[in-house]
């Protein structure tokens, strides 16, 4: 495939490293390969670059807490969103044995509800938190579900599929107000929204690297000093014995670049991004029949919106826009191949037939307006052929 004429709107489901960040990266392979844990100063000099990493990382975090040697110790190199997802839930409950409740939302990724439905395997009483038509969460039963038994509450701070953004602060609040530990699963929010964790209730938070233009195969989980935390990965003293194994070093060095430039991009985000995003928002819904936006309109990342195209596949969407070189995702990456429509659109009552027509469409910085003019010129003929094949479309 010609690279020059792909067109990239997917990046909640992964994003281009950024030129920049691979060049931090590079060195990292090849020359200042040693292990951060060797006595030597070839190895150990790596250290001193790892914690200019995590400190670059609190930075975007606003996590401005140090222990006594200036290291960001509140924040825990992984190897992904998902295992910090995992490690954030797991060490709540064995932290604290006596409380076995957990408490998670409907449109959590997989990465959390799959955690909620393991949890319910092993006798762990789960329960998953509502949301409207629009995917708002119902705050109301939300507060019902927590007790003095809850352990951990663990509620996303932005949907992979809506886009919608959750007020996490005041479910922060309300998880403490039982005595509860409150997890939020960052990964799309970090890097398109702020971020100011020291002025915050929340106890722990994940992130992942590949989500804001670092590699995949690298994320981090912050967890508040005075937080107890029990590894789940076991073995030696890395990160200070809480993600035990090599550190994963040249991926780290990128998200500390990546941490960085995300930091200094936040306002293009909410400006640039956010204008080219409402730009095929209108172009779309303004020249395509029935087609509508589903998800939350007032509190959305900027990058994101999910649209529905009444009588069509997704699938078949898809296909079409990939032949034009156009990239965008039905529901979340991980559910595709599955037939089943998204679980979070199911929670938000939309129809199957809807649900199984939508559209995700992921902005990024690398985003141009001649892009964006070129999909809103080819999706109403995209649209308009396959409604003239479904059998559904009341012509
Ligand atoms: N949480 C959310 C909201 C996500 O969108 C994703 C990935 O799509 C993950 C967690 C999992 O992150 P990773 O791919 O780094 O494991």
């Amino acid at each position: 495939m010609d690279d020059k004429k792909l067109i990239y709107l997917d990046n909640n489901a992964t994003t281009a490293v950024a030129p920049e960040v691979f060049e931090t990266m590079r060195p990292y392979f090849c020359e200042r390969y040693g292990n951060p844990s060797s006595i030597h100063t070839f190895g150990g000099s790596v250290t001193a670059d790892i914690e200019n990493a995590r400190a670059a990382v609190a930075r975007l975090l606003g996590a401005d807490w140090k222990d006594r040697h200036g290291k960001f110790t509140e924040i825990i190199f992984t190897g992904c969103g998902t295992e910090s997802d995992n490690a954030a839930i797991m060490s709540a409950l064995s932290a604290c044995p006596r409380k076995r409740k957990v408490v998670m939302s409907m449109v959590e990724h997989p990465a959390v509800l799959s955690m909620g439905k393991e949890l319910e395997q092993r006798g762990y009483p789960v329960s998953y938190v509502p949301v409207d038509s629009n995917g708002r969460l119902d705050l109301a039963r939300y507060e019902e579900m927590i007790d003095a038994d809850t352990a951990v509450v663990s509620i996303m701070w932005a949907n992979n599929e809506t886009g919608n953004i959750y007020p996490v602060e005041q479910c922060a609040e309300i998880a403490h107000r039982y005595g509860a530990l409150f997890h939020t699963d960052a990964v799309q929010a970090i890097g398109k929204i702020p971020c100011n964790l020291a002025a915050s209730r929340i106890d722990m938070l994940s992130l992942s690297g590949h989500k804001l233009h670092a590699p995949k195969g690298v994320g981090a989980l912050y967890v508040r000093r005075g937080t107890r935390f029990h590894p789940t990965q076991i073995g030696g003293h890395q990160e200070r014995g809480r993600r035990a194994g090599t550190e994963n070093v040249a991926s780290i060095i990128g998200l500390g670049k990546a941490a960085e430039l995300a930091l200094a991009a936040l306002e293009r985000e909410n400006t640039y991004v956010r204008d080219l995003r409402d730009r095929l928002e209108r172009g779309i819904c303004g020249n395509i029949p029935q087609a509508e936006v589903l998800g939350d309109p007032e509190h959305r990342l900027p990058n994101t919106t999910l649209i529905g195209f009444e009588a069509v596949e997704g699938e078949s969407i898809l296909m079409r826009m990939d032949r034009l070189g156009i990239c965008a995702s039905s529901g979340s990456a991980c559910t595709t191949g599955s037939l089943e429509p998204s679980h979070v659109l199911r929670a938000m009552g939309v129809p199957d037939t809807l649900a199984h027509s939508a559209i995700r469409f992921s902005l990024s910085t690398y985003n141009t307006p001649e892009e964006i003019a070129f999909v809103i010129r080819e999706m109403p003929g995209i649209i308009a052929w396959l409604r003239k094949l479904s059998p559904f479309w009341k012509k």
